[in-house]
């Protein structure tokens, strides 16, 4: 089968990047009970062929897909949640196939005929498509839910290495660039300390909506730590990371943050540019980006250091 990956950008709007923690959640759980439902039927299929139960009206029509359980509920899904991925399109199509498979067997054993080997195995071939899809999709679903950061919506530390060293890759290929970007908030701890902790949440909520504002559909966030974030800028040189950076610097000083009650703050960040080199250890370059974030600090903090 071949492998998509819907996950590819975080910042595209589209696929099942663009669902919120609680909608990754909810979507989960309609895939496991339509796949319990899915399993019933499977079951009930297996009573009437192997042992002498009647078959089901319904899986004898040529509607089958349409009637059972599973059916009725894929029919109900939203454009929005068959749009998220691709492989729902194909879970239409491998489950009415399936149905016709599974009435042939049927309408044999309802007519004391034997089942040929051969389309009892075309069907579980197509059952295990069916299967297939389902798994890559809910596989996909819960690898984004746990490679993201549930305050902010922005990409955890969990695959970070890897994912950098595939872009690294990529950027070396084309003898590319790849710049990363360590940002810190300045005096984070005052506005905890002030304005309590819940402000301090919707600081980080709306830091990382601004800092998505600014990016390419190929660029990465990462929540790096509570209040540091680390930004991969594929295919970029060293001058354009020191603009947007420059860019993104003076976009989060002007942000207005409500923090509730009618109350508003602004923060500033301190931003450490680095490039990974054609050799680089991704973990060296993050260092140097932190490095030179730390140099920031030490010069003002509210401005970007080049490491
Ligand atoms: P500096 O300018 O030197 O970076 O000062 P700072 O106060 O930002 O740095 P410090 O490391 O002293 O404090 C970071 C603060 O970030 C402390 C911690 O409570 C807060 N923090 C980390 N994660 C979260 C979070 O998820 N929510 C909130 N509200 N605060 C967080
Ligand atoms: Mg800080
Ligand atoms: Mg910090």
């Amino acid at each position: 089968m071949e492998v998509y990956s819907l996950v590819m950008h975080q910042n595209t709007g589209q696929g099942i990047s663009s669902l919120s923690n609680t909608q990754l959640e909810d979507v989960i759980a309609e895939i496991e009970q339509a796949i319990e439902w899915h399993q019933l039927w499977y079951k009930n299929l297996l009573r009437c062929l192997i042992a002498d139960t009647p078959a089901n009206e319904q899986d004898l029509s040529d509607n089958a897909h349409n009637l059972c359980r599973f059916g009725q509920w894929f029919n109900k899904l939203p454009e929005q949640t068959l749009n998220l991925h691709p492989y729902f399109s194909e879970i239409a199509s491998a489950h009415q196939k399936m149905h016709q498979g599974a009435k042939v067997l049927l309408s044999l054993k309802e007519s004391n005929s034997a089942i040929p080997v051969n389309l009892l195995d075309q069907f579980h071939t197509d059952l295990d498509s069916l299967r297939d899809y389902f798994e890559a999709i809910n596989d996909e679903l819960c690898e984004l839910l746990h490679t993201r950061d549930p305050l902010t919506g922005a990409t955890n530390r969990t695959n970070l290495v890897e994912n950098l060293q595939k872009e690294h890759e990529l950027c070396k290929r084309k003898s590319l660039s790849c710049a990363l970007i360590m940002i810190d908030l300045d005096h984070f701890k005052q506005v905890n300390d002030e304005f309590g902790h819940g402000a301090g949440d919707k600081v980080l909520i709306a830091l990382v909506k601004c800092i998505k504002s600014h990016l390419r559909e190929y660029d990465q966030l990462y929540r790096y730590g509570g209040e540091e974030f680390l930004v991969c800028l594929p295919q970029t040189e060293l001058e354009g990371a020191k603009s947007f950076s420059e860019r993104l610097r003076a976009g989060i000083a002007a942000l207005k943050i409500e923090i509730g009650n009618d109350k508003h703050i602004y923060v500033t960040g301190s931003f450490g540019v680095a490039l990974i080199n054609a050799d680089d250890d991704i973990e060296a370059a993050i260092e140097r980006a932190d490095q030179a974030m730390y140099q920031a600090k030490k010069s003002g903090r509210n401005r970007v250091f080049v490491a």
